[in-house]
């Protein structure tokens, strides 16, 4: 289907490029045209799909970042809260074994240790203990056993028991102070230990031990886990039950070996936590997944050394939350991106539709211009032809008021020859009434004289229809002669073939003339009927000059009469014939008929067959002009049987009742 602005007379073929609608047209330039729109799309595609990548990308980047170092500051939070809280209990009782091993009883009982001086002393220790909340407080004498402890009344009292193993009392006897983490070999708990030597007069004599319960230390929160690892990496203090004494690496065989011999940690197995260091951050951090399989945990691990001891605080942070947070941002930006590429489309194929409603709207205005153009063009020639036309109309308007006074005339010279014409006969019939007037008054002077008063008395009454006759003869050559009145447009048929009857009277005087009236206003009856002029057919109103009408009726019986003059029986049949708007007059003769050179001619002025004198060639003219002028018309025809045949056609006027006239039309 072609496009709807290829049938505007602004369309170029250059447009067609532009126009998708244009693929019918040529269909190797169509596909040609495929291929590169499928191309550029394919290629913004990848270009906007590579754009959703990087900015999935940097998004992930930032927010990852971002929420590793909110991370990092928790954990150092975390972590100084925690190590201050450490350091203080440590310090605490940093120098609680010096203490107890400068009071006299302490030196005396290492000394000699007598059976009352080591209840005094067990009473002593028992007291301080209590007093500083420590777990356990003993002491040891030079040869590494327990002579003295607080937990002397306990059924597992250290009384007794030997501690030359243990690091802590090999670095005091050595002098030193010593510290600590083991599980008890009596007890079996966990503790730190703290000692310092005993000197007497400069010579070390025993030890003091002060062991601590640090099990409180770590908290209970295991979401986000806190650890505490001695010098090799074992884990001592943990909020994560299970990872107490597992080491975060693995530990060389050696410093097992070391730690078994001391039995720092009991009978425990130490083995490393299944941990898997996946990425190594700066400053001491590292992302670690604790566990088999990509479901494990996974922490941001932060390591931060205590000092003395030699001993360190790792702080373990869920990564999940942050892997969520940037996976919900890097989503949602994602979505903004792809809703501002959707949105950036959008915008640019309404561009192009703007575009092309532009482009069609000026096209549209460009067409509507060049119509505008044409429309002028047209309308100038319009203008022109419709001047000829007015100019032509003047014309014809002039030269037909020239033919309407020079009809006038014609009629009027008509008249004057037909006067002429008549003159004769008028003259004849004059005569005649005039010569029997004087027979008849000349009778009836004898008759009254003779006093035969009968006689005289019908003899004046034939003067009198004679004088009247005379007198209508005399009336109708006055109406003829005169020029035409104010014309009114009704005219009864049937006064009006009276009167032209009654004016040629004398011609028709031998002539058999029939007068037949045929109604076909009701088709169902159209009988044709005998018509009397003398009596009523008020309904025949032909809209004419009366006249007029009688002038036509004159000429054309007249014609008749001419053409039957030498017809042996002669005949003139008038018919009316009724319609329900018009009305026809037919004047008929058995006369020679109308000669086939003669026809055309026949209602041309000054066309005649008739001698000098006879005719003037202008009846039939003016007759036809009289029934033009009333909106009629007058045919002429040879009639089958012989002779010719006229017919009048005229309007019929509406006949109101009271315009009727009641006996004398
Ligand atoms: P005019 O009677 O003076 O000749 P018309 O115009 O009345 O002029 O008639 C023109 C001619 O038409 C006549 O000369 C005659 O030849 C012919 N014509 C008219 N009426 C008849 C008729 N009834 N029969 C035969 N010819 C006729």
């Amino acid at each position: 289907m072609r496009h709807a602005l290829h049938r505007l007379p602004g369309f170029e073929p250059r447009h067609a490029a532009a126009c998708r609608a244009c693929a019918t047209i040529t269909p190797s330039r169509s596909i040609h045209l495929e291929a590169a729109l499928v191309t550029r799309r394919l290629l913004i595609l990848l270009v906007l799909a590579a754009g959703l990548a990087a900015v999935c990308a940097l998004t992930w980047t930032l927010a990852w970042k971002s929420g590793i170092d909110s991370l990092r500051r928790d954990a150092a939070v975390r972590g100084d809260r925690t190590t201050a809280a450490l350091k203080s209990t440590l310090e605490r009782y940093e120098s609680l074994p010096y203490i107890v091993g400068e009071h006299p009883l302490v030196q005396d009982v290492l000394a000699n240790p007598k059976r009352e001086w080591v209840l005094a002393a067990n009473r002593y220790l028992e007291d301080v203990n209590r007093h500083a909340r420590a777990t356990t407080t003993y002491i040891i004498g030079a040869d590494g056993e327990c002579i003295a402890a607080s937990n002397w009344r306990d059924p597992d009292s250290f009384v007794g028991v030997q501690y030359r193993f243990r690091p802590y009392f090999i670095d005091a006897a050595k002098g030193g102070v010593g510290r600590f983490f083991a599980i008890g070999t009596i007890s079996h708990d966990p503790g730190y230990y703290l000692s310092q030597p005993v000197r007497r007069e400069g010579k070390i004599v025993g030890v003091v031990v002060v062991k601590l319960n640090l099990e409180w230390f770590p908290g209970t929160d295991p979401t986000e886990p806190l650890l505490v690892t001695d010098d090799h990496g074992v884990i001592f203090l943990s909020s994560v039950p299970a990872w107490k004494y597992r080491t975060v690496r693995p530990l060389p065989a050696d410093i097992l070996a070391s730690i078994d011999e001391t039995q720092q940690y009991a009978r425990q197995t130490i083995a490393p936590l299944p941990a898997h260091v996946e990425r190594v951050l700066e400053g001491d951090a590292d992302i670690v997944r604790i566990g088999r399989g990509l479901r494990a945990p996974r922490y941001l691990e932060t390591r931060r050394a205590l000092g003395e001891p030699d001993w360190h605080l790792v702080t373990m942070s869920p990564v999940g939350p942050v892997v969520d947070a940037a996976r919900s941002v890097t989503v949602m930006t994602g979505f903004g991106y792809v809703s501002l590429c959707l949105l950036g489309f959008y915008w640019r194929q309404r561009r192009a539709r703007v575009n092309e409603m532009m482009k069609s709207r000026a096209m549209l205005q460009k067409a509507y211009a060049m119509l505008n153009e044409r429309v002028a063009e047209r309308t100038a020639d319009l203008s022109q032809a419709n001047e000829q036309l007015q100019r032509e109309v003047h014309e014809r308007a002039r030269a037909e008021a020239e033919l309407r006074a020079a009809q006038d005339e014609l009629i009027q010279a008509s008249k004057l020859a037909a006067l002429g014409q008549m003159a004769a006969g008028i003259t004849h019939e004059l005569n005649q009434p005039l010569a029997a007037l004087r027979s008849f008054s000349d009778n009836t002077r004898v008759f009254l004289e003779r006093g035969q008063y009968e006689a005289a008395h019908e003899n004046l009454e034939a003067i009198g229809s004679l004088t009247e006759r005379m007198g209508k003869i005399v009336n109708q050559l006055k109406l003829f002669v005169g020029r035409a009145r104010p014309r009114s447009l009704r005219s009864p048929v049937a006064g009006a073939l009276r009167n032209a009857l009654a004016l040629l009277g004398k011609r028709l005087a031998g002539v058999s003339v029939t007068l037949t009236l045929t109604d076909r206003t009701d088709a169902a009856d159209a009988a044709s009927v005998a018509f009397d002029p003398h009596r009523g057919h008020a309904e025949l109103v032909a809209q004419c000059d009366d006249l007029r009408l009688e002038q036509v009726l004159i000429n054309l019986i007249g014609n008749a009469l001419d053409a039957v003059a030498d017809v042996p029986s002669p005949r003139i049949a008038i018919d009316i014939e009724v319609q329900a708007a018009t009305l026809a007059i037919g004047v008929r003769d058995n006369g020679p008929g109308i000669p086939d050179d003669v026809m055309p001619r026949l209602f041309e002025p000054f066309f005649t067959t008739k001698e000098m004198g006879q005719g003037m060639g202008l009846g039939l003219a003016i007759s036809s002009s009289i029934a033009r002028d009333c909106g009629g018309s007058l045919a002429a025809q040879n009639e089958p049987g012989g002779g010719a045949r006229f017919v009048l056609t005229l309007r019929r006027a509406q006949v109101s009742a009271a315009r009727v006239p009641a006996a004398d039309v």
